[in-house]
């Protein structure tokens, strides 16, 4: 196919012309029971040929709504022209070299965005890896070298990725560590402030001192390098801390010689109507973890930090073979160029309130929806039995599984299984936005009104 050929005539509108999923894709997914190791999972067995903005067409000609940005990755549309010129151009010149061996322009200015876009105004550097879980790795791997300590704090419901560290920092065992331990040790899980399932009206800076007591208590505070949080959690079901809680997290840290990571993975590059979540709470993190919408699709991710920390560590003890490839960098200049200039997290709080005036109006009409929250382009709904907390898992699937037969892309997550998450590409129009909101608002009508 040509550049041509492909994403711009792609109208940005649903249309199934087959049941979901349809016999090409129903042929395909039969190939992939012989080919493709079970472990790896699939929420909508829909096989993809192409896609523009906020449509995906796939293999039997159904286009349908995509408000799951392949996991907050396609932030600036599927297949963005800027982008696919950006890949297109680099790819026909080089495709790598190893930064480590023979550098290139592209690396070094991605890492100068990246100093440029995330908060705090001292001097910044960054390090190129290629997936979140790797990033991470690396910032605790600096906050380690920088800090001369070992213990690592992370929290309930926390995703941080599935590679031996990552699964020890994440909280859910069941799919993500189930029977694949021994664990990476010096680890330490302390309760987030959950503002639904918590005590009633305890403050984020009450539920910053329930986790800090539990810190200086069983690890010590002088142990610990570095507070490891995502600023509104993602996997572990979209919980946004009650105000003041990452705020309080962070001024212990810097009370304690103890480093405060944003996990930025999920939340970042415009998601939540910042470029950043933490700059919502006023927060500047000392390391921020990047990867997912930061080359529209393409696989990249960064540490950066101040630069006296991230320099802590002796020359080649960061890096790797494809770390900030040049293909990647080159998709995340094009990304941020456009984050910029069409102001994507103006879109994103635009998108917010449309979704989260659908929410409210939706759980005025059920009960079983116990809460609503998100930020920018970054909300979620919660499902319970009513009257309870108590999670409906089952309600959440069938619901998910309603869209998905209509045509909308959309995803659960949480540690219960029970959050629909909406994550639109920011780019996404307002039509085609509501459209794919009337779908899920039917779906959770039916499922909910047989109950
Ligand atoms: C997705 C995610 C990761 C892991 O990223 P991968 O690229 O899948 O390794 C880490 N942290 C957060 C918050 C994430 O959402």
């Amino acid at each position: 196919m040509t550049r041509t050929d492909v994403p711009s005539f792609i109208a940005q509108e649903r249309r199934l012309v087959t049941e979901i999923p349809g016999p090409r894709s129903r042929a395909l997914e039969a190939r992939r029971g012989a080919a493709v190791a079970d472990g790896v999972s699939t929420s909508l067995p829909v096989y993809i040929a192409a896609g523009s903005g906020a449509v995906l067409v796939d293999v039997d000609g159904n286009a349908l709504i995509d408000l799951g940005s392949g996991i907050a990755v396609t932030g600036v549309g599927h297949a963005e022209e800027s982008v696919v010129d950006a890949v297109q151009e680099q790819v026909a010149r080089f495709s790598h070299t190893c930064f480590m061996v023979t550098p290139y322009e592209s690396y070094v200015a991605v890492c100068e965005e990246l100093n440029t876009v995330t908060p705090g105004d001292g001097a910044k550097v960054s390090a190129l890896f290629n997936s979140g879980a790797e990033a991470v790795e690396n910032a605790v791997k600096i906050a380690r070298h920088a800090t001369g300590r070992q213990a690592v704090v992370v929290f309930d419901h926390a995703y941080h990725g599935r590679t031996n560290l990552t699964m020890a920092l994440t909280a859910k065992s069941m799919p993500y560590k189930d029977g694949f331990g021994p664990f990476a040790p010096e680890v330490y899980r302390v309760p987030v402030s959950y503002p639904f399932r918590d005590p009633e009206a305890m403050s984020g800076p009450e539920a910053a001192e329930r986790a800090l007591r539990l810190i200086e208590t069983q690890v010590g505070a002088d142990n610990v390098a570095c507070v490891l949080i995502e600023p509104i959690q993602g996997e572990g079901g979209f919980v946004v801390p009650a105000p003041g809680f990452l705020a309080a997290l962070a001024s212990w840290c810097t009370a304690h010689g103890a480093l405060f990571v944003a996990d930025e993975i999920q939340t970042g590059f415009c998601r939540t109507g910042d470029w950043f979540a933490c700059q919502h709470e006023g927060v500047v993190p000392d390391l921020v973890t990047t990867a997912k919408g930061i080359a529209g699709g393409m696989p990249l991710a960064a540490v950066t930090g101040r630069a006296e920390i991230m320099n802590a560590v002796h020359v080649g003890g960061l890096g790797g073979t494809y770390g900030g490839n040049p293909v990647a960098c080159s998709a995340a200049l094009a990304a941020i160029a456009l984050m910029r200039h069409r102001d994507l997290a103006g879109a994103a709080r635009r998108i917010g309130d449309v979704v989260l005036e659908r929410l409210r109006s939706l759980q005025g009409a059920h009960d079983a929806i116990g809460d609503i929250r998100g930020r920018g382009a970054m909300c979620a709904f919660e499902l319970v039995q009513p009257g309870t907390k108590k999670a409906d898992p089952e309600a959440t699937g069938a619901i998910v599984r309603a869209c998905h037969a209509a045509g909308v892309v959309v995803l659960s997550c949480g540690t219960f299984g029970n959050v629909i998450r909406l994550l639109p590409p920011l780019v996404i129009g307002e039509e085609l936005l509501r459209e794919g909101l009337d779908v899920l608002s039917e779906a959770t009508t039916s499922i909910l009104g047989a109950r």
